[in-house]
């Protein structure tokens, strides 16, 4: 495990040490240095792009090929974080219960106060260490973005109810939609003479 001190200014011009495991670092793509940002003037703004094959966001999300920008403005207040992203992510599509990927977008906005007098209602304060995660917060919104009830395809046929045969690959016997039964009573009905 590698380990090492470095040594950063805070806001407030202290030296600080911190025990920076720089591995974890590596691993965390979503992790952003943003110390450069609180350094300028208010209006200051800078885009990091996101384009990452894969990334799992502890503790139920994993996402591909996720990509979109993160823009960091410097505000009197804080830090403005705009967001817009897009990805993918392991679903199962609930007519057929074949596995796909689940393609989501995101866009959001969020404000890192630099002192609780400024904080917003998600809470969020810009960290002594200038180190944000946006791993939590990407979570958090591609969650939303996840379907209740997912469809591999919009015209997805399901399974058969009566063979379980995948109706998207196989054309079994029993091709007769469930409300048919329904519909032939109300047609008998119809067709029966009045008197
Ligand atoms: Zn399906
Ligand atoms: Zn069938």
């Amino acid at each position: 495990m590698s380990a090492r001190y470095v040594i950063i200014l805070t806001k407030s011009d202290k030296l600080l040490c911190y025990l920076t495991n720089l591995v974890s670092d590596t691993l965390s793509p979503l992790r952003l240095n943003v110390g450069f940002i609180v350094a300028q003037t208010a209006g200051y703004s800078r885009d990091f792009p996101l384009d990452i094959p894969q990334i799992h966001l502890p503790p139920d999300l994993s996402l591909v090929h996720l990509t979109g920008t993160c823009r960091l403005t410097r505000t009197p207040q804080g830090l403005l974080l705009q967001v817009g992203a897009r990805a993918e992510t392991d679903a199962e599509c609930v007519r057929c219960l074949t596995a796909f990927f689940q393609p989501l977008s995101t866009e959001f906005t969020e404000l890192y106060a630099f002192s609780k007098r400024h904080v917003t209602d998600s809470g969020l304060l810009v960290p002594d260490d200038f180190h944000i995660d946006l791993g939590p917060l990407m979570r958090e919104f591609m969650l939303l973005a996840v379907p209740i009830s997912p469809l591999c395809s919009p015209d997805c046929k399901g399974l058969c109810p009566v063979c379980g045969e995948n109706r998207n690959l196989v054309t079994c016997q029993h091709d007769t939609a469930p409300g048919d039964e329904r519909l032939s009573v109300l047609k008998d009905l119809l067709d029966k003479p009045s008197t």
